[in-house]
């Protein structure tokens, strides 16, 4: 089923997303997290995508037709096009096709000296407009409430979003952020921008202060005061540290219900230990 039929006919649509494990003893801890999650009944689950190389989409693909298969999901597969030439982006669509998959997360990737970046498609935008002649696909894109780093600012940025709409993305997921009105003002640029498609709020549970620095290093998310003062207190208590942060993605996401926010898209992390508290922090509200 295309996942643009879920935000017509309901509202929250609430989504998980997980990562293809490199590693087969990792298979384990997905299907401990996938049972977790299915418990709540989600919309859809997507999948990333690495950078370079047909092994990854190998690994999505795989992952995503067993989400489909096996637990009755709705699988978003993400591709991403800055690594890959036409003939590649044609042979990930056949293998879509042959597992039943409809559902694209069209994306750019990041750039990455280990991955030679290929001319055919140097936006996301690109390869929405490629994919919509290729098949009756339902295509997604990312969005950035502060801003996609590379950008030059909020006008080019929404411009860039209102691109990919007009490309055929049919609803939009953001990157992660700590500060709700920050989402709030985003959504509302968007609709003065003329951009109506759905876009559900990304949010990723905390839980060391690793992962913070690494995060917010890579896609320039800030750090509201209330939430550094959170991280730093508990900084040495692994323990408090991940109920803290726990609880703060669960009051962003009640935040989010009580302001009639049309999707939900958690990041898990392929934590079954992340999945669980989420499921039990959001069970009755969602
Ligand atoms: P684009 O939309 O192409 O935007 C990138 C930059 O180019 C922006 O600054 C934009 O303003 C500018 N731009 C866009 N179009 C044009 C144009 N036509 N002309 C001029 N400038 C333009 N990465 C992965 O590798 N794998 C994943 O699975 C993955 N999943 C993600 C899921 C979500 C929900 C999000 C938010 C991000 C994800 N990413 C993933 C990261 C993403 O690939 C990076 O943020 C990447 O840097 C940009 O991707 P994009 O699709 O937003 O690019």
């Amino acid at each position: 089923m295309k996942i643009s039929e879920k935000f017509k006919r309901k509202r929250p649509v609430l989504s998980f997303e997980i990562f293809p494990p490199k590693k087969d003893s990792a298979l384990k801890n997905i299907d401990e997290t996938l049972k977790i999650l299915c418990e709540l009944e989600p919309d859809f689950i997507s999948v990333t995508f690495g950078a370079g190389g047909s092994a990854n989409c190998n690994r999505t693909i795989e992952l995503a037709s067993k989400i489909k298969k096996e637990y009755h999901v709705e699988p978003l597969v993400h591709m991403t096009c800055l690594g890959y030439d036409r003939k590649e982006i044609d042979s990930f669509c056949a293998a879509l096709q042959s597992e039943g998959l409809e559902n694209i997360l069209a994306l750019r990737g990041d750039r990455n000296p280990q991955f030679p970046e290929k001319k055919d498609f140097p936006h996301a935008c690109d390869l929405t407009e490629y994919l919509r002649g290729k098949g009756d696909y339902c295509i997604a894109g990312a969005c950035y409430p502060e801003c996609h780093p590379e950008s030059e600012g909020k006008v080019q940025d929404i411009a860039s979003t209102k691109r990919k709409v007009e490309a055929g993305d049919e609803f939009l997921i953001t990157q992660l952020f700590f500060e709700n009105e920050m989402f709030y003002s985003f959504v509302e640029d968007c609709r003065i921008a003329g951009i109506q498609a759905p876009v559900s709020a990304g949010i990723m549970p905390v839980i060391n202060t690793a992962q913070i620095e690494r995060m917010t290093g890579l896609c320039g998310a800030s750090l509201p005061p209330r939430f550094r003062k959170i991280m730093e207190r508990f900084d040495k208590n692994k323990e408090a540290l991940f109920d803290a942060g726990m609880a703060y993605a669960v009051s962003q996401v009640i935040d989010l219900l009580a302001n009639d926010v049309e999707g939900i898209h958690l990041y898990t992390m392929n934590n079954p230990a992340v999945a669980r508290k989420l499921c039990e922090g959001i069970r009755n509200v969602i």
